[in-house]
């Protein structure tokens, strides 16, 4: 995955809640524009630019330098709670999930020094895998729900522990980490896939109810085609304002869907599970939208099109850099 791509996208990284987007980090870029020129762009030199690129920026230029400031973290407490989808009751377990998602910022105390925990960031996923030999065996045909946690500074154990309570665990490797152990919480595949994907920015999950329990039927084992569903808790640091593009700061949760296999097979999937959140979402998460198909509708709120729109026009007349959701059609 390229950074630069991850940061003009937004960046929704591990530790999203505390720090933000990676985009909100970002205090210069150098930029080749459609003219040919090299721009070196900041908040005061072009104020329009480095909002438009932070959010949008693959459909103005070719970005060839960023600078990013850092943030301090040399540890952090995190992991995953592994559960048997077939064991516990997944819906269950969602809603206790977001139950949790209302609580944690008042659970546990800071430590000493530290900065309070209600920067938590965490997220919940359900994994189908199928019975394939190319999988470990201890995967094989298994079904599993997990609920990965990162936070700096806080008494992580003493957050955790109302999730350590909801069943029985697969795995459980929640601990205090070195920042370079991070990758080891969600686990991605270190090698390229291909699969198709999108997502869902909702004003909130409202998983009371039948809901949590409909949506992971039409994306759990029965649904005819793998399908992976991570629901990332936003908030807090992801909704502070910032002079940039990355849109729908107000929304509480992020659902994204992936699925492998073809294009037809995958709308069949991500479609029903999507009409589900129709009504609660707020639109699509340019990072997790992969190929799944469409001309861009929904990655924008209808004013941030239109100022994109804008300087589209500015800085890429003809549309030299299109083979990307464009920002030059309406929404
Ligand atoms: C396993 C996995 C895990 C992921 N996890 C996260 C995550 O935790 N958080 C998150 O926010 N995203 C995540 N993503 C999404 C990822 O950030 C986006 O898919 C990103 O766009 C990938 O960039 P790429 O360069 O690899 O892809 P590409 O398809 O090569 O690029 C994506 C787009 O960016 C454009 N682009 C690439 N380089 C430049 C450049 N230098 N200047 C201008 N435009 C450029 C391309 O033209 C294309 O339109 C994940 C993706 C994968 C595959």
């Amino acid at each position: 995955m390229g950074a630069v791509s991850y940061t003009l996208g937004g960046g929704l990284g591990i530790l999203a809640r505390e720090f933000g987007y990676a985009a909100d980090h970002v205090r210069r870029l150098e930029v080749v524009t459609a003219d040919g020129e090299l721009r070196r762009v900041t908040p005061d030199s072009d104020p329009e630019l480095y909002w438009a690129l932070l959010g949008a920026g693959q459909n103005l230029g070719v970005v060839t330098e960023l600078e990013i400031g850092l943030v301090p973290v040399r540890t952090l407490y995190g992991g995953s709670l592994a559960f048997d989808g077939r064991a516990v009751d997944p819906a269950a377990l969602l809603r206790a999930y977001e139950a949790w998602t209302r609580t944690s910022p008042t659970l546990g105390s800071a430590r000493a020094g530290g900065p309070p925990s209600d920067g938590l960031t965490s997220s919940f996923a359900a994994v189908p895998y199928p019975d394939l030999p190319a999988l470990p065996p201890h995967l094989r045909g298994t079904y599993v729900v997990s609920i990965r946690v990162a936070c700096t500074g806080a008494d992580g154990d003493a957050l955790v522990a109302p999730l350590r309570e909801i069943g029985p665990v697969l795995s459980d490797s929640l601990r205090e980490m070195p920042y370079a152990e991070s990758h080891t919480i969600h686990s991605d595949p270190d090698f390229p896939h291909a699969y198709y994907g999108d997502s869902a920015v909702l004003r909130d999950l409202y998983v009371d109810g039948a809901r949590a329990g409909e949506l992971l039927r039409a994306t759990g084992p029965e649904a005819g085609q793998m399908c992976v569903v991570q629901i990332n808790h936003l908030g807090r640091a992801l909704a502070r304002p910032a002079p940039n593009a990355v849109p729908y700061r107000e929304g509480r949760f992020l659902v994204r869907l992936l699925t492998v296999g073809d294009r037809e097979g995958a709308r069949a999937v991500l479609d029903p599970a999507f009409a589900l959140l129709a009504g609660d979402s707020l639109g699509r998460s340019l990072n997790f939208a992969f190929g799944a198909g469409d001309r861009g509708t929904g990655l924008y709120d209808p004013d941030t099109r239109k100022r994109l729109a804008r300087v589209k026009e500015t800085c890429d007349p003809a549309n030299l850099f299109r083979r990307n959701y464009g920002v030059s059609a309406p929404c």
